[in-house]
């Protein structure tokens, strides 16, 4: 069979059949199986609401995970932060003004400051207009 480029590397390879779009490389099927099933998700309520189900009890297992891979991932939960900051602030003027938008509602208000910008330090620069990547930035005060 002729060779075809694998949708996720690009490398190219021999398929076993037409249907095969992704070369066997472990990283390329991962890749194919959350393709997969962010289609199913997408397409099919009853899946949906069982991943839904079966997450939340995983969850309830495991209740900590959340919290070590925020101690473990600090610059992907910064700029998850960062990110959400922005999701919050473009929602908030849908929504009642002083009501929390995400649904952490015991979040103290001193607890949430607004970045100090005049102090150096590490800074996600997120694209507001552009749907591009966040960058991380140093920036120092002169
Ligand atoms: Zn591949």
């Amino acid at each position: 069979m002729e060779q075809v480029p694998c949708l996720s590397c690009g490398q190219f390879f021999t398929p076993r059949n037409k249907k095969q779009n992704y070369c066997s490389a472990v990283k390329c099927q991962r890749t194919r199986k959350a393709d997969w099933q962010r289609h199913k998700i997408k397409t099919d309520p009853d899946y949906k609401r069982d991943q839904r189900i079966s997450q939340k009890k995983w969850l309830s297992s495991n209740p900590d995970y959340w919290k070590s891979y925020r101690l473990n991932n600090r610059e992907k939960t910064e700029r998850n932060r960062a990110l959400q900051r922005l999701r919050n602030k473009s929602r908030l003027k849908k929504v009642r003004p002083g009501k929390p938008v995400i649904a952490k509602m015991d979040v103290r208000k001193d607890a949430v400051r607004p970045v100090d910008i005049m102090s150096s330090g590490q800074f996600w620069l997120v694209p507001v207009i552009a749907k591009m990547d966040a960058a991380k930035v140093f920036l120092r005060v002169l």
